[in-house]
């Protein structure tokens, strides 16, 4: 069995489609992070195909801010504004939708949640070696697969110590061993690359490895100019930033 790992599609369909053909070749199921919205020009064309395609979908905090589980007041201002103008392109069964996602699943020997398996609905970030380690506490499974920071990285706890890494991960699975990886963002990368990030775990090979793909940029650019939405999501798309 070998799962896709998706995260942080934020509406970007061009990115999530080159993702799911790429996948097609490399996975047997696709699991979702959340953040399928917000940011990006398709949000509703991204839930269509998710909620077809996925075999585990979890919430990410930009659905709990466009569904109104969380006060668009804790969003930056261009977050803010895509998370409005997000909420007027989801009809209402959309909306349903997306509210009725869990913030935590266990498929498998994975615990998925979008940010922190430590109370998934503060939203906090795994960014350092030590936000990492803390929270192997929080969840039973052998693997935690996380998202939100929108930068790859693993980090891993066993009796010969901590291990950490941040980039594109490629992991063997030590039986011995617990990991967390964070997949990166299918649709708006912030670690410099552009090219849209996702993690294949495959259980026989005992391995998960982040894959980068390459996708139509300049129409996703072109889509969030032409709907209206901050030009500054637009141009962040092509810097990975
Ligand atoms: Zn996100």
């Amino acid at each position: 069995m070998r799962y896709a790992v998706l995260s942080d599609i934020h509406g970007n369909l061009d990115a999530l489609r080159a993702v799911l053909a790429d996948a097609a070749a490399h996975a047997d199921a696709v699991l979702v992070l959340g953040d399928v919205v917000g940011y990006g020009a398709e949000p509703e064309a991204c839930v269509d195909l998710v909620g077809t395609r996925a075999r585990a979908v979890v919430a990410g905090n930009h659905e709990h801010g466009v569904t109104g589980r969380m006060a668009l007041t804790w969003f930056n201002p261009y977050a803010r504004a895509a998370a409005e103008w997000t909420r007027t392109r989801l009809d209402r069964d959309c909306t349903a939708y997306l509210d009725a996602l869990p913030v935590r699943a266990v498929v498998d020997d994975a615990t998925l949640v979008h940010a922190s398996p430590h109370q998934p609905e503060e939203w906090d970030y795994l960014v350092s070696e030590e936000d990492g380690l803390a929270a192997f506490t929080a969840f039973e499974t052998r693997l935690c697969f996380v998202g939100h920071s929108h930068v790859p990285a693993m980090w891993s706890l066993g009796s010969s110590g901590p291990d950490y890494a941040r980039g594109d991960v490629d992991v063997r699975l030590d039986s011995g061993r617990r990991y967390i990886v964070n997949v990166g963002s299918v649709g708006q990368p912030r670690d410099r690359d552009s090219r849209a990030a996702y993690a294949v775990w495959d259980l026989d090979a005992r391995r998960v490895a982040v894959r980068r793909v390459a996708y139509d940029v300049a129409a996703a650019r072109a889509k969030i100019v032409a709907a209206g939405l901050p030009p500054r999501l637009a141009d962040r798309l092509a810097a990975g930033a």
